[in-house]
């Protein structure tokens, strides 16, 4: 073979390797061109998504910011009226503690006239069955722990009703202020207690008493009330006015009750009425004892 002939075909085995390296230059291009075709498809959706995400991550923030700003406002309000409140209560705590001193005394007077109103019988101006109650019930403890006697003396007018069908119910009342004057004259000591135990009843506790003592009291009670010559024309046991009285004693025990000494009084007293009225009635076995 002749040398042009031999470097010709050299020329065409090195174009078809340079071709042939071309083309798979181009095929590697067009690969890569076909990737980046999809990642950028790829990354436009992805894009959208988070677009998305982020307008409504947005709009979220704006609706609680507003919340936020009227919450803020709302706070703002109730914070000014809270000054105010504030401002109005140091006015009155600084006037309380100006005139602290006055009104706690008024209080305290107008306190103890309201519990001596809702302990006094209007009528009679002595006290009334809820303190006889309550004093009973506190003295009757007291003789418990004492173990002292205490005795119970219940007064009623005889024929009271006879006498306000005779005089009226004017003269009536005026009869039970005075037999009510008498009563609280006849008993001395502090722990003594007359009161109106009801319409034209009367009673008296006598703590620390026998029941020599406490018919002492009743016997004064009775002749005062005689020596008064109130008239009463048509009672059937007297021209005047007179009371039929019960007296009780006892030394109570922690297991009974001051009911116990008050049926009793008033079985005396019911006695007292049978047996012909204006006199007293007690148990003698306990007079005895005593
Ligand atoms: P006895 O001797 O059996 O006790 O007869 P009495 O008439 O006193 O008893 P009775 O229970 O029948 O009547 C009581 C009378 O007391 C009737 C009632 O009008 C009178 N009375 C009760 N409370 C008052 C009052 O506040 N004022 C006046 N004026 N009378 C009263
Ligand atoms: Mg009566
Ligand atoms: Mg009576």
């Amino acid at each position: 073979m002749s040398d042009s002939c031999q470097s010709s075909e050299s020329e065409i085995l090195y174009l078809m390797e340079q071709i042939r390296h071309l083309r798979e230059e181009v095929e590697r291009l067009k690969r890569e061109r076909e990737d980046l075709i999809i990642a950028l498809s790829t990354t436009a959706e992805h894009g959208d998504c988070i677009e998305a995400q982020l307008q409504e991550a947005n709009q979220q923030l704006k609706v609680e910011v507003e919340v936020r700003r009227r919450t803020e406002m709302t706070l703002q309000t109730l914070m000014e009226a809270i000054s105010k409140r504030k401002a109005d209560l140091e006015i009155v705590v600084q006037t309380i503690m100006e005139h602290g001193d006055i009104m706690d005394t008024q209080w305290a007077l107008k306190l103890s006239e309201m519990n001596k109103i809702a302990s006094m019988d209007g009528l009679t101006q002595i006290p009334n069955r809820r303190r006889f109650d309550e004093h009973l019930a506190h003295q009757w403890k007291q003789m418990t722990r004492e173990r002292s006697p205490i005795c119970l003396i219940l007064f009623d007018i005889d024929l009271f009703k006879q006498y306000n069908d005779t005089y009226g119910h004017l003269a009536g009342d005026d009869c039970l202020k005075q037999v009510a004057q008498v009563l609280n004259g006849c008993v001395h000591r502090p722990s003594d207690l007359t009161a109106r135990y009801g319409g034209e009843e009367f009673a008296a506790i006598l703590p620390q008493t026998s029941l020599e003592g406490a018919m002492e009291v009743a016997q004064r009670v009775q002749t005062e009330i005689a020596n008064l010559k109130i008239l009463h024309e048509k009672s059937s046991v007297s021209n005047y006015l007179t009371l039929s009285i019960g007296i009780a004693s006892s030394i109570p025990t922690p297991e009974q009750s001051f009911s116990k000494l008050l049926d009793e009084a008033d079985q005396y007293l019911y006695l007292a009425k049978q047996q012909g009225r204006d006199r007293i009635i007690f148990s003698s076995k306990k007079a005895l004892r005593q």
